[in-house]
This record gives structure tokens, C-alpha cells and sequence, in this order.
């Protein structure tokens, strides 16, 4: 079979969700949470409230449903539940297993990154949204994005939940993770409502930008090496502009 063939396959229907990190991190953080040795601090709480809230929101009741306006308002709770995901892994005030864990589940939502409606700007974040036929965006796997919902309410629940006066936050260690990308990376930033900017992060001492890049994480701070040798850390990404672009692992 030629890889256009496959191509060609691959834009037809809906991509499979990337789950793989998901599966992973949530797994740990549950275990976590039932032994007590994760205790989250009042950051972990607060992005755990705004999440939940995505996850659990109702479909807006709709006196004259069709089956186009239910499948936008299905997408649109998705686009939302990634967006605030999004905005409190790239806050950086979660701790490590939270913007873990924040992080795997944005990946498993990256379908609908542009679904139902693409960021207003041409230099807002792509995440390589996949082409359908015709050109068209690919067809969003919503069944399958809804059918991770019911494990992380309950997830997020506990996460949310107000710890008991007098307990003391636990954070427990996060393996840190190391990749190879072969690549550019883009920094992005919004100087005003619906108004991106876009750069393509440099190598201080040579300038290449294409990598491949070694991309060292804990979840605190993110390292580049580059192919030079040299290792830089003020490279002014955020986690999901680097995390976003890799496999899923
Ligand atoms: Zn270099």
C-alpha cells in the first residue's frame, strides 16, 4: 500500500484519539489521590473546578433542535472543555502531576482545537488540523470524545474536591520526560482579544530552529537542546506549544 494511499484513507474519516497519556495519567492520578499521597494544593483545586465545569456542562436545551446545531453544541462543549484545559496547563500554577495530567487530556482533545469554530487570527496556534476531503476539516470523533467524559467527571471531582481542614498539600514526584523532535517550534502570543502573534523559537548560539530539538520536561520547566550541543531554557514556550506537537507517548 503507497503512503498516499494512506493519506488519502486518513483524511476520510474521523482521527482516533490520541488517549495513550490520557490512559497513563489518569490511571496514576487516581491511585494517587485514593492513597492520599496526592493532596492538591489550592492551584490544582482551582484548574480542576474550571475543568469539571467544561466536562459536566450540559447541552444547551434547544427548543428547535436539528441534528446540525446538536452536533455543533456536542463539538462546541468539547472546544471548550480543550480551551480551559489549555489555559490552565499553560498558566503555569498547577503542579507537575496536575499539568500532567492537564496535558493528556488536552492532547485527547486536540480535535477540536479548530471545531467548531477556528481561533480568530492567522498566526493563532495550529496544531496540524487535519485536512478532510475537499479541503474541509476532518470529520471531529465526537462519540469518542464524549465516551472519555464520565471517568474524568468523576477524576476531576476528587481533584476538585476542598481538601479537609488541617490537611497539608502532598505533591508527589513526576517522572520527568525526555523526546527527540525533529521540527520548528512556534511561540505564540495574543497582545489583544482575537490578535495572535507568532515566532519560531531560535537556538541562542547557532540560530537553527529546525532541530531535531531534545526536549527535556518535569513539568516545572521545559529544556531545548539542539543539534550544537548548546541546552536552552529561555526559549519562552509554554507547556502545550511544545507538548502539542509531539506523539503521543
Ligand atoms: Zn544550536
Amino acid at each position: 500500500m503507497t503512503s498516499g494511499h494512506e493519506t488519502h484513507r486518513a483524511a476520510l474519516g474521523p482521527r482516533p484519539l490520541q488517549t495513550r497519556a490520557l490512559t497513563r495519567e489518569a490511571g496514576q492520578a487516581r491511585q494517587l489521590l485514593a492513597a492520599g499521597e496526592w493532596r492538591p494544593a489550592a492551584a490544582d483545586s482551582e484548574a480542576a473546578v474550571a475543568v469539571l465545569d467544561r466536562l459536566a456542562a450540559p447541552l444547551p436545551a434547544r427548543r428547535a433542535a436539528t441534528a446540525r446545531t446538536l452536533a455543533t453544541d456536542r463539538d462546541r462543549r468539547l472546544q471548550r472543555l480543550l480551551r480551559t484545559t489549555l489555559h490552565h496547563l499553560d498558566a503555569g500554577t498547577v503542579s507537575p502531576p496536575a499539568a500532567a495530567l492537564l496535558a493528556a487530556v488536552a492532547r485527547a482533545f486536540l480535535p477540536w482545537h479548530a471545531t467548531p469554530n477556528p481561533p480568530g487570527a492567522a498566526a493563532a496556534p495550529r496544531y496540524e488540523t487535519p485536512a478532510g476531503p475537499a479541503g474541509g476539516l476532518a470529520v471531529p470523533p465526537t462519540e469518542a470524545g464524549e465516551v472519555l467524559l464520565p471517568d474524568l467527571i468523576a477524576l476531576f471531582a476528587v481533584l476538585a474536591s476542598p481538601s479537609l481542614p488541617g490537611t497539608v498539600p502532598l505533591t508527589p514526584p513526576v517522572e520527568p520526560w525526555q523526546v527527540r523532535y525533529a521540527g520548528r517550534f512556534r511561540r505564540y502570543g495574543r497582545p489583544a482579544f482575537g490578535v495572535w502573534t507568532a515566532e519560531t523559537v531560535a537556538c541562542p548560539a547557532c540560530g537553527g530552529k529546525a532541530g531535531p530539538w531534545t526536549v527535556t520536561c518535569d513539568w516545572r520547566l521545559i529544556s531545548l537542546g539542539c543539534p550544537c550541543g548548546v541546552v536552552t531554557h529561555e526559549h519562552g514556550l509554554a507547556f502545550s506549544e511544545v507538548w502539542l506537537l509531539l506523539p503521543d507517548m
